[in-house]
This record gives C-alpha cells, structure tokens and sequence, in this order.
C-alpha cells in the first residue's frame, strides 16, 4: 500500500524549507547548474561555487561559448571535473540542437552527457512540475525507513521496489516542491545515523520509528576497499617558473598538475632513480619536500612532494608532454586538483625570490 505522504510533506516544506539560492527561480539552466553541483556535494559547499558560477556563465549559451579551461577553473575544488565537463559539454548540444533550451522530458533529458535519471527527475520536476521522482541516497533512506524495507537497499528488485513507491507517491501538482521538501527532509531530519524523528511530519506513518530502531536502515552492501596509490610530484623549477602538465587521462582530466610518477605499490622511499613516468628533462638533483594525501571517492593517492631544481643558463629547457613553465601567478590563474594543494604551497614557496 503506497502511504499518502504528499499532504504532509507539502506543508511541512511550506513552514520549514531551506533558504537556498537555487530556491528562488524557475529557470530551467540554473536548476540544471545546482543540480549538477549538488551530485555528491554538501549543499554548504555547493553555495558559493553556484551564484560565482552564475556570475561567471549567466545563461546557457554563454556556458556554451565559454573556454573549457576557464569553465574548470570556476570548478575549481569542488571536485569531480567530469561534471563541469559534461555540463559545458551539454550546454553545446542544447544549443545546437535544442535552441538553447532544457528539454521538458527526462527521457530526453537522460540523453545528455553527465545527467542520469536522478537530475532528469529533479531537472524536469523542479523547472517544468513533471511528475518524476528524483530519487538519490536520500530519499532512498527515507523511503526504506518509511516503509520498512529491511533488505539491502542496493540488490536490483531492492532498488525497483523503492523506484516504484517513489512513482506512486509523486502528487501530481507541486511536484518539484515535494521532491524537494524530501531532499529537505533526508538533509536536516531524516538523516544518515539517528534520524531526528520527533521533528519528522511523516513521524505518525513510519515503519521503522514504530520498530524503534530507523537507525538500522537502509541496509547497504559492504562498502568496497578503496585502492591505494602511490605517486611521486616532482615540481620542476627553473628560472623563477615551475613546470605544470596538463592531465589527459579520465581522472582529473584538463586539470594542470605537476610532473606526477605511480610508483609500485609499497615503494620503499624516493629514490633518485624513481621507476614509472621518466622525467622531459634530464635532472641533477631531487629534494625530498615532505608527504602529502587525498582521498577521492574510489582511491587514495599518498603522495612524495620532490622538488627538481634545474639549472640552465641558456634559458628554459624545452618539455615534452604538454608541459609548460608558468611563474606562480600564470599557475594560480590555472585549473589545478585540490589533490595538488600542497604541493602549489611548495611551489610558491620555490619560486619566491
Ligand atoms: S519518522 Fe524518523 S525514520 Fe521515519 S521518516 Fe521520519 S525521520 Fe525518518
């Protein structure tokens, strides 16, 4: 039997919804904006980036029109580039075959570069009322808990039943507000851990309050190991200006980083002959800067911060593999991973006089 939520729901987002920016408009391109950077990003987080990015790209097409480089650099720490990628990637098609304008339909929707069937939902319930879930960790949990669904969230006919439920409960008017007011409520009370369940306006319907224990759902398969890598950063320094390449593969791809070796697993210590990626030039030195780590959702990169001084007096020595020197100010004004931080600090701190 599919609960009658919509009616409590609504009005509890009527006394309670958080004040947003992305709250107050209907535009369809500034939904799709948050939408995307609101992809495994805290909505705190998600803020500022959002009204500097809208500042930067006001409308479709001047996303469009924008160069991918500058578009990464407004990106800049939040992570996961691919979504700035497809984003600018799908603001060309619309424009081209779409008149610069967000489809209505998620089905279309779904057809576009970096939008599953979670943002086609919320795209095309918040901007345009469809009536589609917009169904994501969220309010699976809130939908496991409401119903008591004790087996594991993730097994296929799982996942199915949740999908199912969230159809039916759709209102049918307001769609966009009640798929928000659950974002909403899966953010501030119906929370991962213990659920604050005394403040919930589903309170008198839920299953697994009525158990005593909402605590236990969702249930989730183990999670997976992340992998571990090791990578020597050596930054080149010649001449005031430091060495920066520009990133072809998937991870971190059009991100400038600094020379970077995947060293074998369990590497003993740097050592001047540092198996992996050879160095574009040859070098007589290396110092041994320190350590530094980041963890990305799949991986975790432990990495030894070298420095290579080079010295020539005829000028910069030519790099090879899209290499380029900068002076400190050319790299700040570079699209570069936090997983470099430290390292930029090292380099600045090289290159001032
Ligand atoms: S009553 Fe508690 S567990 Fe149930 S939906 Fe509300 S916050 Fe979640």
């Amino acid at each position: 039997m599919i609960l009658s939520i919509a009616a409590p729901m609504l009005a509890w987002y009527d006394r309670a919804r958080r004040d947003l920016p992305f709250r107050n408009t209907r535009d369809p391109y500034r939904i799709y904006v948050s939408e995307i950077m609101l992809q495994q990003t805290r909505t705190e987080t998600v803020v500022p980036y959002y009204l500097r990015f809208l500042s930067l790209f006001p409308t479709l097409r001047s996303l469009a029109e924008a160069d991918t480089e500058t578009v990464l650099k407004a990106w800049e720490g939040l992570g996961y580039y691919s979504r700035a990628r497809n984003l600018q990637k799908a603001a060309r098609i619309l424009c081209r075959d779409f008149d610069g304008r967000l489809p209505e339909d998620p089905e279309v929707l779904l057809t576009l570069p970096g939008i599953g069937p979670y943002t086609a939902g919320a795209i095309a319930s918040i901007a345009y009322d469809r009536p589609c879930p917009a169904l994501d960790g969220n309010l699976t949990r809130v939908y496991s808990r409401l119903y008591g669904i004790r087996d594991c969230v993730d097994l296929p006919d799982v996942s199915a039943r949740i999908r199912d439920i969230a159809a039916q409960s759709m209102p049918g008017v307001r769609n966009g507000d009640f798929n928000q007011a659950l974002m909403d409520l899966g953010a501030t009370v119906c929370v991962p851990g213990t659920p604050d369940c005394a403040r919930c306006p589903l309170g008198d319907l839920c299953q697994a309050r009525k158990d005593g224990d909402p605590e236990a759902l969702p249930v989730k398969s183990a999670k997976k190991k992340l992998a571990q890598k090791q990578y020597a950063v050596q930054i080149l320094t010649c001449l005031g200006k430091v060495c920066l390449f520009r990133r072809t593969e998937k991870l971190l791809g059009g991100l400038w980083v600094f020379h970077l070796s995947e060293l074998p697993a369990g590497f003993p210590e740097v050592s001047p002959r540092l198996p992996g990626k050879p160095l574009p030039v040859s070098a007589l030195k290396r110092d041994l800067l320190g350590t530094a780590r980041h963890v990305f959702t799949h991986q975790v990169w432990e990495m030894t911060l070298i420095h290579v001084p080079l010295l020539d007096r005829s000028g910069l020595p030519p790099v090879i593999e899209g290499g380029r020197w900068v002076t400190s100010e050319e790299m700040h004004s570079l699209p570069m991973p936090t997983a470099m931080r430290a390292a930029v600090a090292q380099a600045d701190r090289l290159l001032t006089p």
